[in-house]
């Protein structure tokens, strides 16, 4: 069974409720269609910590990234809510997916 985690932008939160993300987990659609053949568990589903935080300094992300490893979470999934209008990747998110792959946790982009 391959554990799976979520990372979705916090300010989304506000009018995201994951179902798209969920939908698509749960489907194997989009991002998910990968694991088509594969047995897959949604271990967790997490949000950065805020924007103006540097997530190497901040002992809550410097957590939660321990705890995916303690779970032996193997890949993350990073939310489209991460980017903006233009498609570039929120700099804080980059930081957190360096962070994930420095624990040896693949980081893939997309999730519906
Ligand atoms: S740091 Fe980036 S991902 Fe996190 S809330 Fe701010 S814009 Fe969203």
């Amino acid at each position: 069974m391959k554990k799976i985690a979520m990372l979705n932008c916090l300010k989304a939160n506000e009018v995201c409720t994951g179902a798209a993300c969920f939908k698509a987990f749960n489907l194997k659609q989009k991002h998910f269609e990968m694991y088509k053949d594969e047995e897959i568990e949604l271990a967790a589903y997490m949000r950065c910590n805020g924007c103006g935080k540097e997530p190497s300094k901040d002992d809550g992300m410097i957590e939660k990234i321990e705890r995916l490893r303690k779970e032996g979470v193997e890949v993350v999934h990073v939310g489209v809510c991460t980017q903006n209008g233009a498609g570039e990747e929120c700099k804080t998110i980059t930081e957190i997916a360096s962070m994930l792959e420095e624990k040896g946790i693949k980081v893939i982009r997309g999730t519906h």
